[in-house]
């Protein structure tokens, strides 16, 4: 819902300053798919906003579930689609949300590159995508118990978003930012930021303002490669932010925030296992103590590369090199939904 259309909306109707505390409120909540279900409100405003207002700003198209997952496909009000991601950790419930239609970047080892850049989401559109789960995971709640519950005991809820779905975060900078205040406020959806992660390709710049302001928002960067010219091979975005610039930024940001920075990488067949890739890998690890490494297992994407077969032999020689890590269990393989494989050509 766009909070400022609706708010001059309700001036023009020259209504008291708690209606739209209500209608906030109950849409937040979770519980509403539009304002007629709102029946705190006067029928006749109901109808109104309905007819001028969709409540959310994206529709759901189609659903895919596993155990752990369920992907969906939205549709925009200008008929573009994306996806995005509900993953069940069993401790707490992760939305994986998209920042962009398609993505300029072009990864090689990502499905949503393949696309090409349509367009940028409204912070709207991203704040909708954790009100669709919400909403989602009520309704599913009434049908059958769940044990995800709030902590006052309540409804299960979305508990920590990673900005990892389609496209590159720091590209959409001014909406990231307007949907990250709407995620963390009080009368948004209160979640805390270090329940929040952003993903980035390496967009240097972007890194200093984000150190700069200072959150406890969690960074991750997809690395892939230590090495110049095969970081170019699997991400352009290399050639114009070289990795002796981006490892600047990097520290900048861990010396600036004391935080952790998580480095991604996926070990690719014939690209980046190679020993002289390992070896790099671990010097680069070894530049800063906050820096600590995910290891990913490339998730296939049609006509892509081929996961290596040396993920034990990293993970000896990332252990006898004394770095920590942690190895990344994908979810949603089945159904297209772990990192790199969203998107919406169909
Ligand atoms: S990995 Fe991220 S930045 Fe790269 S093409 Fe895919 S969505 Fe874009």
């Amino acid at each position: 819902m766009d909070l400022s259309t609706i708010t001059k909306y309700l001036q023009s109707l020259s209504l008291p300053a708690f209606r739209r505390r209500q209608i906030v409120k109950n849409y937040f909540s979770g519980h509403f798919t539009n304002f007629t279900q709102m029946t705190d409100l006067p029928l006749e405003l109901r109808t109104t906003l309905d007819q001028n207002f969709p409540l959310l700003s994206v529709k759901e198209i189609n659903l895919l579930s596993t155990t752990n997952s369920q992907k969906a496909l939205l549709k925009l009000k200008d008929g573009q689609k994306i996806e995005t991601v509900l993953l069940d950790y069993h401790d707490w419930l992760s939305v994986c949300a998209s920042t962009q239609v398609g993505c300029p970047l072009g990864c090689k080892f990502c499905a949503t590159g393949k696309m090409g850049f349509i367009r940028n989401l409204t912070s709207e559109e991203i704040v909708d995508q954790i009100i669709f789960w919400n909403n989602y995971l009520i309704n599913r709640h009434c049908e059958k118990s769940s044990t995800k519950q709030s902590p006052q005991g309540g409804y299960p809820y979305v508990g920590r978003v990673a900005f990892m779905g389609m496209g590159e975060p720091f590209l959409n900078w001014d909406n990231l930012i307007l949907a990250l205040n709407t995620i963390r406020s009080r009368d948004g959806l209160n979640l805390g930021n270090r329940k929040i992660s952003i993903s980035t390709a390496g967009i240097v710049p972007r890194i200093y303002e984000f150190a700069d302001l200072n959150t406890e928002i969690n960074l991750a960067l997809s690395l892939h490669s230590a090495i110049q010219s095969t970081r170019e091979i699997l991400m352009p975005i290399a050639q114009k932010y070289s990795l002796p610039d981006l490892l600047t930024a990097l520290h900048y940001y861990t010396h600036k925030t004391s935080r952790q920075l998580f480095l991604e990488f996926a070990p690719i067949a014939d690209i980046n296992d190679a020993q002289k890739e390992i070896d790099a890998l671990i010097k680069l690890l070894k530049s800063d103590k906050l820096f600590f490494l995910n290891l990913i297992p490339l998730n296939p994407v049609k006509g892509g590369l081929v996961p290596s077969t040396k993920l034990k032999l990293i993970e000896k020689q990332l252990t006898a090199a004394h770095i920590d890590y942690s190895l990344r269990h994908s979810l949603g393989q089945s159904i297209n939904s772990a990192c790199g494989q969203l998107a919406t050509f169909s």
